[in-house]
Formats: C-alpha cells, sequence, structure tokens
C-alpha cells in the first residue's frame, strides 16, 4: 500500500469533495518524498532519553552541589588570592592538590605542574579528563584581595579561572560525596600554562601523556553556562625584536634608532587590512625598549598577537608583520644621517602557538552536553574561542569548554567580577556531562 492510499484510507470516502482528495494526494506524496533533516519544520517532540541523572547516586551528587554551593564559592575566594602567573602556578597548585585529596583520588604532580588526581573507573583503558587551568594573566606583585559589593566578588582572576577550578573541586567532591563508581576513569587536572606565553603547555603535556587512553577532554574555563566552546579559534604569538648601537641623544643623534624603526613598521602593520570574514584579528599587546629618556635605546620589542577563523589567514598576516618591520628597518636606516656607528639587526620569534579544530556535531561529548542541557532546562550557544580545548580539538580528540557556572566579566581585567548567584546550574551541568561521558560502572559488574 503506498502512502497516499493508506491517508486516503483512513478518511470516511463519502465525505470527501476532488478537491480535498487533490490536497490530501498531494500532501501524501510531499510526505512520502525524502526529506532532508534540515527542512523539517517541527522536529517531533520526544520526551528526555534517559540519562545519568536518572540513577539514584547522580541525583544525591546533584544534591550535595545544592547544599555546599557557598562553600564552593568560599574556595573560589582563597584560591583566587593565591597570586598564580603562568610559570608560577606552584603554590596555589599545592593548595588545589590539598583541597582535591578530600576526594578519594590518587594525587600527583607531574614535573611541569600540573596537579592529576585520578579517579578510577571500572576500568582504566579509557580515560576522560575534566581539567581547569591554574594560572592567570596578572603579573606577580599585583594585589588580589577579594571585594565583596553586593552579589559580587571582584578580584583579577576570580572568574577566569577562579570559577573553574573551585567547580573542579567542587565536582570531584560530590561524586566522591555520592560513591560514584564510574566506567571509565576520571582524571581531574589542575593545569598550569594555559595563559599568554604559558602556550598552552599543561594541556599539552597532559594530552601526550594520556592520548592513547584518551576519549574525551571537558575544560572548565570561567563562569556561565550559555555557551559551549567546540570550535578551537586558532592564534599565533610573535615577538619582533629590533636592535642597534644605541648611544647619547644629543651627541649620538642620526644614528638609526630601533624604537624608530619599530614604530615606523607597526604604524605600516595596523595599516594592513583584515577580512571580517573569516573574523581575523590582530593586537600590537606590549612594547618595550630603551634605558632612559636621553639615550638612543639599542633595543626595541614588540608583542602580537594574530587569530583568525582561518589559519591561511594568520599566515597571511604573519607575513605582513614580517614584511613591514623589515620596511620599517629600512626607512630608519635610509633616514639615519649617520650610519658609520652600525646598523639595525632585527627578527620575529614565534613565542606561542594555538592550532586549530573542531569538534563535530554529532559527537559523544556534545550530546552528553546537551542532555545535562536538556535535563536543567538550560540552553547553550556553541562558541568559537582558544582555550585549553584546541589542543585535543587539533588532535582529532573530543573536547569542550565550558564555564562552571555563576555569571562573571572583565576577564583579564583588574575590575575581573563574578556573582555566583545560580552557580549550583552550572556544577550540575559539568557534573552530569562528565559522568554522561565517563558512563556508571555497572552495579552487576563492580
Ligand atoms: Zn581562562
Amino acid at each position: 500500500m503506498s502512502s497516499a492510499q493508506h491517508v486516503l484510507g483512513n478518511l470516511p470516502a463519502a465525505r470527501l469533495s476532488l478537491g480535498t482528495v487533490k490536497r490530501l494526494a498531494l500532501c501524501a506524496i510531499l510526505f512520502a518524498m525524502p526529506m532532508r533533516s534540515s527542512v523539517a519544520p517541527h522536529p517531533p517532540r520526544r520526551s528526555r532519553p534517559a540519562s545519568v541523572a536518572d540513577q539514584p547516586q547522580v541525583r544525591n551528587a546533584l544534591a550535595w552541589l545544592e547544599k555546599n554551593v557557598e562553600r564552593i564559592t568560599d574556595i573560589q575566594v582563597d584560591l583566587t588570592e593565591i597570586p598564580a602567573p603562568s610559570f608560577q602556578e606552584s603554590k596555589r597548585a599545592e593548595e588545589v592538590k590539598r583541597l582535591l585529596s578530600g576526594a578519594g583520588l590518587s594525587l600527583q604532580t607531574d614535573k611541569l605542574g600540573n596537579v592529576i588526581g585520578e579517579f578510577p573507573g571500572a576500568t582504566d583503558k579509557e580515560v576522560v579528563i575534566l581539567a581547569a587551568h591554574l594560572d592567570t594573566v596578572f603579573p606577580a606583585g599585583t594585589e588580589i584581595n577579594v571585594r565583596r559589593e553586593g552579589g559580587r566578588l571582584i578580584a583579577p582572576g576570580i572568574s577566569d579561572n577562579g570559577t573553574g577550578l573551585a567547580g573542579l573541586i567542587g565536582v570531584a567532591r560530590a561524586i566522591h560525596a555520592a560513591h560514584i563508581r564510574p566506567q571509565r576513569t576520571i582524571l581531574f587536572a589542575a593545569n598550569v600554562g594555559e595563559e599568554g606565553e604559558g602556550n598552552l603547555r599543561g594541556m599539552r603535556a597532559l594530552i601526550d601523556a594520556y592520548q592513547p587512553k584518551l576519549r574525551a577532554v571537558i575544560v572548565l574555563d570561567g563562569s556561565g553556562i550559555d555557551h559551549v566552546t567546540t570550535k578551537a579559534l586558532a592564534s599565533r604569538r610573535l615577538e619582533v625584536i629590533i636592535t642597534g648601537p644605541g648611544g647619547h641623544s644629543w651627541s649620538d643623534f642620526g644614528i638609526p634608532n630601533p624604537i624608530n624603526a619599530l614604530v615606523r613598521g607597526s604604524v605600516r602593520f595596523i595599516n594592513t587590512k583584515v577580512p571580517t570574514t573569516p573574523r581575523t584579528t590582530f593586537n600590537l599587546g606590549q612594547i618595550e625598549g630603551g634605558t632612559s629618556v636621553n639615550s638612543i635605546p639599542y633595543e626595541a620589542k614588540l608583542k602580537v598577537d594574530l587569530r583568525s577563523e582561518d589559519e591561511d589567514e594568520i599566515a597571511r598576516m604573519e607575513n605582513a608583520l614580517r614584511e613591514c618591520i623589515a620596511a620599517g628597518v629600512k626607512d630608519e636606516m635610509d633616514n639615519a644621517r649617520d650610519r658609520s656607528r652600525g646598523r639595525l639587526d632585527w627578527k620575529v620569534n614565534l613565542i606561542g602557538s594555538r592550532p586549530g579544530g573542531e569538534l563535530s556535531a554529532d559527537s559523544p561529548l556534545l550530546v552528553a552536553l546537551r542532555s545535562a542541557d536538556d535535563f536543567l532546562g538550560n540552553k547553550s550557544r556553541i562558541e568559537r574561542s582558544s582555550t585549553d580545548a584546541n589542543i585535543p580539538l587539533s588532535l582529532g580528540i573530543d573536547a569542550i569548554a565550558i564555564g562552571a557556572g555563576g555569571n562573571g566579566g572583565g576577564a583579564h581585567s583588574l575590575q575581573e567580577w563574578y556573582e555566583p548567584a545560580g552557580r549550583e546550574v552550572g556544577l550540575k551541568r559539568v557534573l552530569l556531562t562528565l559522568l554522561e561521558t565517563s558512563g556508571l560502572a555497572s552495579e552487576k559488574n563492580p
């Protein structure tokens, strides 16, 4: 029986006019045509599929998070007040290790300073990592006293990554308190070197160590529940160094000046056009050189950050930077009155490179996150960003980066803030995504 006959067969034939029959037949033909899922205007409403959230011990873990939410915020404040610039994370790492020691993990610190807490699953042949970076962008000596203003906590690094670290500890403790045994082994990692020139070194080392067994990586970075980063934004960081003879501002006037050359080259580079699609950006982030106002400097340095949705654009910008600096140096040499004392030299060093990558839309990890969102009645959008997830994504390993709840803003500024209100939803989202990905050990098969 065709679909058309089937549809008509269910209706009382006597009451159908010819027009109705034609319309019904057309509907039936359209209905029978193969249809791409993207054109279905109203996907059928389905009830939520069974998930780990239905298990009693997982419910206990969710309840534990709800009950301990203030304690988790206190942990966040304490950790934020321990300075942790990239390459100087050890003091904060020690405290994280102490805080994780109550969660039944076997703990170690690797040679880079990553703290790794292993929570054995029914199998150790497959591993899932939950990670939060320890480091901040704030240099040593930055004053960090968490201030409370109304419902807000204010301090450098309070959200990025105080929220992630507190979430890591909270979720580990909740799983321990609820006596959950995962199927895959979970590694709770507080890793070094995410920010700036840390260049994701901590995550690179974790991936190196566990790659053959690694099934997924969940990165906790900052606050919020409104996004999931599945696309890794590629970036490259470069340092320009120009050197020259140096001298006295009055008596040696006319010899080539590295700062002049750097300024000439930088102005050319700033005027380089970059596309809006694919979104491509550059930032002259740090500039230094010279020793005093009345000395012709012997050195000038510039750090530049290049990012793009398309890695070819980054390569194009790097070439442009090199050409502009070369031209700036040439301008300065051509304009120097006295070249007898020496010439300018220049070089561009690569100080950081973050590869791009993308999680496939049907990845089980994304399905797990969506299922957690559904359970919690949360909606989140896909984002492209530069995080620790870049490393696994660039290697084809499933990875996402998400916030660990609450609200935050002003990241990387001295006015950075965090609002813990509602953070339990974010913590539950992390816990459910993690356990959906690790699976639960079956009761019959302990
Ligand atoms: Zn961060």
